[in-house]
């Protein structure tokens, strides 16, 4: 490939390549919305539509949370009856507007979901499940027995709409004006840097952090903007329907709203769309049944859990996997060389270890471990299994805190900080058991290196266009460019931690940690990475790497240090170390 043809431009994402879709939509939404000012709609027909329309914008909160973010929200209808009750109370205790209502509603639920996100996020999915459940019964008792304030359980009755849309036809237009320009921005959310790391954090936190994402503020955003459309959607429902009470906002009702959304499909606003509108229709086609009594439940239960059975990724997941199969990987255009410009500020030291130790309980897997890695070259941290390689780097890059001692990086101590933070300072690794974000593209997962905060050669105006420039040029430099749209499951293992590489390279670190490239390749696959170690640090790059394999590490590093029971026993220069009795000891297992 030659290095001075034009660079074309890569893939864009489909929906972003093509303006007139865009303006395609929000045609046909203008259309649906007149045809529904202008069309006579009868009583019933209104009530679904404006039920269908008001329930998927806080469908599509859990479009966010649970299919971008991968967190649970069980409380969606607590935050619907948030945004329904403060339009209520608002326009009917308090003569507010309505607008001003929407808006306070949308805000309080937004706060009320970042709040409780904030307090829980940081511990596991358990605990956000128990929370939310928790917190739609307080939202419930409130509103059922703060009668002063809510009206209790007989509701709030004759709510005001805007001025501009007061019969129930027009209002409805407005709720599905509303609802396409709310399911344009949840659509484009995934292609933005916050929707990025909301993807990383669902497929592997450990990976997303080491990446350089924030994985607590990244999913507190989610859990934020999850409860702010439920929110917004309660105070669409509340206009539209007058009249609110308790019951509608009921841990039962949350549940509807998380089966809307798997039904559908989690992945995308479509499938909200389509999952809230059919879990609306189904209990009325199904209203015939209604003189037999529990038959009529039974089979809508028994209808959605075949669906749900049939098409674990939803209605529109199902389709959208269909479609895929027509849509080939548009073909890679050529992208310049990968330059690596690591930062050289400070010592000639790069990173100075200084008495690491890490204990699990009694057993001490790294034990005042002291060593130095020169700036440039390739360092090796060998030592037979279990001898704490794995934990020295995992503690290095933040995964673990320190029992004690200090990791310092260029000028700058970072054992405290947190391992984005250690990302962004210009610590960069790949991981034993490797770690891809398993639903993303090849150029996807380098995409998400690429875009690490301090990385000085992404223009800061450059959007997406120079971030995959980046990540190409990545993948190029492993050997992987032509195969940059492939999803990461077409990969061997091998190609997997050539892809895992190119995401620490994107990112333009100080450091790059290895930890057993080597392992599972084949000899041809060895001597290829051989290569591309000789090529990285070539370009200046400190590599600190940790393998088994002799001839790797011996012919590639120039500095070693050896683990053995967690303690260094041995360091040095690379020829001397291998000849060291006890490194030939710990090796062979003879004693000393
Ligand atoms: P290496 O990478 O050199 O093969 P490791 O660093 O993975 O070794 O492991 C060193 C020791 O620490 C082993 O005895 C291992 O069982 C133990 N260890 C590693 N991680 C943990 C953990 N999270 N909890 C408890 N013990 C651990
Ligand atoms: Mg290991």
């Amino acid at each position: 490939m030659s290095v001075d043809a034009p660079a074309r431009p890569a893939r864009r994402p489909l929906h972003l390549a093509i303006a007139p879709a865009h303006i395609g939509y929000f045609v046909l939404c203008a259309l649906i919305v007149l045809l529904i000012s202008r069309a006579t709609l009868d009583g019933y027909i209104l009530n679904i539509l404006m039920q269908a329309a008001t329930y998927s914008v806080a469908v599509f909160g859990l479009s966010v949370v649970l299919g971008l973010c991968g967190q649970i929200n069980l409380a969606q209808a607590a935050f619907f009856g948030i945004g329904a009750y403060a339009v209520g109370l608002g326009t009917v205790d308090y003569g507010l507007s309505y607008w001003v209502c929407l808006g306070i509603g949308t805000i309080a639920a937004l706060l009320a979901g970042a709040f409780l996100g904030m307090t829980t996020l940081r511990l596991g999915g358990h605990y956000l499940a128990m929370v939310t459940i928790s917190f739609q019964q307080i939202v419930t008792l409130v509103m059922i027995n703060a009668v002063g304030l809510t009206h209790g359980p007989d509701g709030v009755p004759s709510i005001g709409r805007p001025a501009l849309f007061q019969t129930s036809q027009s209002y409805l237009a407005f709720a599905v004006a509303a609802l396409a320009i709310i399911g344009y921005l949840v659509w484009h959310l995934q292609d933005t840097r916050l929707g990025r790391a909301m993807r990383a954090v669902r497929d592997n936190e450990l990976a997303a952090s080491v990446a350089g994402i924030n994985v607590y503020r990244t999913k507190v955003a989610a859990f934020a903007i999850s409860a702010l459309l439920g929110g917004l959607g309660g105070g669409l429902f509340a206009g539209g329907f007058t009249y609110v009470s308790p019951d509608q906002f009921s841990f039962a009702e949350s549940i509807v709203f998380l089966t809307m959304a798997l039904l559908g499909g989690v992945a995308s606003p479509i499938g909200a769309v389509i999952g809230t509108g059919l879990l609306i229709l189904i209990p009325e086609w199904l209203r015939f049944l209604k003189s037999i009594p529990g038959l009529y439940l039974a089979i809508y239960g028994v209808a959605v859990i075949l669906i749900i059975l049939f098409m674990p990724d939803g209605i529109w997941g199902f389709i959208a996997n269909f479609l895929r199969r027509f849509v080939r990987p548009v073909q890679v255009g050529t992208v310049p060389p990968l330059v690596l410009a690591p930062d050289r500020t400070g010592t000639d030291m790069v990173l100075d270890v200084k008495g690491l130790s890490k204990h699990f309980g009694g057993l001490k897997a790294v034990d005042n471990v002291d060593f130095g890695v020169r700036r440039g070259g390739i360092h090796a941290l060998i030592g037979p299994n279990g001898s704490g390689k794995t934990t020295t780097l995992n503690v290095i890059s933040g995964l673990y805190r320190a029992t004690s001692g200090r990791v310092v990086l260029g000028e700058s101590d970072i054992t405290d900080l947190s391992p984005h933070r250690r990302t962004w300072a210009g610590l960069g690794r790949t991981f034993q058991n490797i770690r891809l974000f398993r639903s993303m593209t090849a150029l996807e997962n380098v995409v998400i290196g690429a875009e690490r905060r301090g990385n000085s050669l992404i223009p800061a105006r450059g959007g997406y266009p120079a971030l995959e420039e980046r990540a190409l040029a990545a993948l190029e430099f492993v050997g992987l460019g032509p195969r940059a749209n492939e999803p990461i499951t077409r990969f061997s293992y091998g190609h997997q931690r050539l892809i895992e590489i190119a995401r620490a390279l994107a990112a333009n670190p100080t450091l790059l940690l290895l930890d057993e490239p080597a392992a599972g390749l084949n000899s041809t696959e060895k001597r290829g990475l051989h290569d591309l170690l000789e090529r990285i640090a070539a370009q200046g790059l400190t590599i600190l790497l940790i393998d088994h394999d002799m001839t790797l590490v011996s012919g590639a590093a120039q500095h070693i240090t050896v683990l053995n029971f967690g303690k260094r026993i041995a360091d040095g220069e690379s020829l001397g170390v291998l000849r060291h009795p006890d490194v030939i000891a710990a090796y062979l297992g003879t004693e000393t």
